[in-house]
């Protein structure tokens, strides 16, 4: 398959390479990820959310808490990137981005890429279980990825 060279990339180049910004209300999560833990929003209710809120969606209960989770989960969509929307993501392409739906986390899905062997070729299935990678980026944050289980 070509790709065609579609000249000018849809972000300016003043961007730089893409890197989360914690809010802060996302902190316990950015944390745990570099810590290499899955830790994500979960109420006294037991709701479970992302992305977090300030109030809980089920009981409106301020503040809600967080908890550590496995990264596991299974496939529940996904797309091969082939054109890099940025000149950093240039040498990355083609990668899948994939939505990976967590029933011990009460059904949320999170979003990251999918680590395949040969990523242009591989076969992938919605349904497929995967499992969470934590991917030390420059600059001390992580990134949490998902490979086959
Ligand atoms: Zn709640």
């Amino acid at each position: 398959m070509t790709i065609p060279d579609l000249g000018a990339d849809a972000l300016p180049q003043v961007f730089g390479r893409p890197v989360p910004l914690p809010s802060g209300i996302d902190r316990p999560f950015h944390e745990g990820l570099a810590a290499h833990r899955l830790v994500l929003q979960h109420c006294t209710c037991g709701t479970w959310q992302w992305p977090p809120e300030v109030v809980c969606h089920r009981c409106r209960g301020f503040d809600p808490g967080w908890a550590e989770v496995e990264p596991a989960g299974f496939l529940y969509t996904w797309t091969r990137v082939w054109h890099p929307a940025h000149e950093a993501l240039r040498a990355a392409v083609p990668y899948v981005v994939a939505v990976v739906e967590m029933p011990a986390a009460g059904g949320i899905r999170l979003v990251g890429n999918l680590l395949l062997p040969d990523v242009a070729t591989a076969d992938i299935t919605t349904g497929t279980a995967v499992r969470g990678v934590f991917a030390d980026q420059p600059g001390g944050y992580a990134l949490l990825q998902w490979q086959p289980a």
